[in-house]
Parts: C-alpha cells; sequence; structure tokens
C-alpha cells in the first residue's frame, strides 16, 4: 500500500511540475501583484480571476524572470488590445502581418511560445 502510495504522489508530483512550466508564470504573478487590471483599473477576485491574465512586457513568453519584472497583470480586453498594437507596429499598419512577422521574429521562439501556451498564436 505505501509503495503505491509513493507512486502515486511521483506521478502527481510529475503532473504537477509539467503544469507549473506551462502556468507558473502566471500563478506567481499573482502571488506578487494586486489582482487589478493595469491599464483599466479593473479589480479582480477569485470569482473572476480566469479574466485576468499576464501579459509579458517584452512579447517574450520565455522571459519569466521571477521579480516579475517582465509581468503585468492586464484584463482580457486590454490585454488584447496591447498585443494588437503590437501587431499594427510589427506589420507598420497594413496588410503583411504574416509575412513581416516572420522577418522580425526567430521562427523557433514563436513555435517555442505556441507550444507553451498550448495554442496557435492569432
Ligand atoms: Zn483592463
Ligand atoms: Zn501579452
Amino acid at each position: 500500500m505505501a509503495d503505491s502510495d509513493k507512486l502515486d504522489r511521483i506521478v502527481a508530483d510529475a503532473r504537477r511540475a509539467a503544469l507549473e512550466r506551462g502556468q507558473g508564470y502566471r500563478e506567481q504573478a499573482l502571488k506578487i501583484y494586486p489582482w487589478v487590471c493595469g491599464r483599466c483599473g479593473r479589480e479582480f477576485t477569485r470569482a473572476n480571476l480566469r479574466e485576468l491574465t499576464v501579459h509579458h512586457r517584452d512579447h517574450d513568453h520565455d522571459n519569466n524572470p521571477p521579480d516579475g519584472s517582465n509581468w503585468e497583470l492586464l484584463c482580457l480586453y486590454c490585454h488584447d488590445n496591447e498585443h494588437q498594437r503590437q501587431l499594427e507596429a510589427l506589420s507598420g499598419g497594413g496588410g503583411g502581418a504574416d509575412a513581416s512577422g516572420r522577418a522580425t521574429h526567430s521562427p523557433f521562439a514563436d513555435l517555442k511560445s505556441m507550444l507553451a501556451r498550448g495554442k496557435p498564436p492569432k
């Protein structure tokens, strides 16, 4: 019995570690920052916390310093807005977002953040 308990715990630990690699920075950011959107000032509680997201100031999701200096808490709307602006800046205001994105980005960096986020970028 003790052996299978131990095994269960190892499996659970491994699973949690895998989850933390993807979500750890969000947990961490929510620990060190107040639950308030950095743009519109909307306040969050446990009930609507999933609408509060972690934005990476330099837009590099692999850059996660433990002091939180690359993170900003934004509500879904402001976060969307922030990335919209970034896309517009990258594409120079018109059309070829795809082509210019590829020119200024390493394709591997994109792949990495895609894998880390578990969904393809818009
Ligand atoms: Zn907001
Ligand atoms: Zn962001």
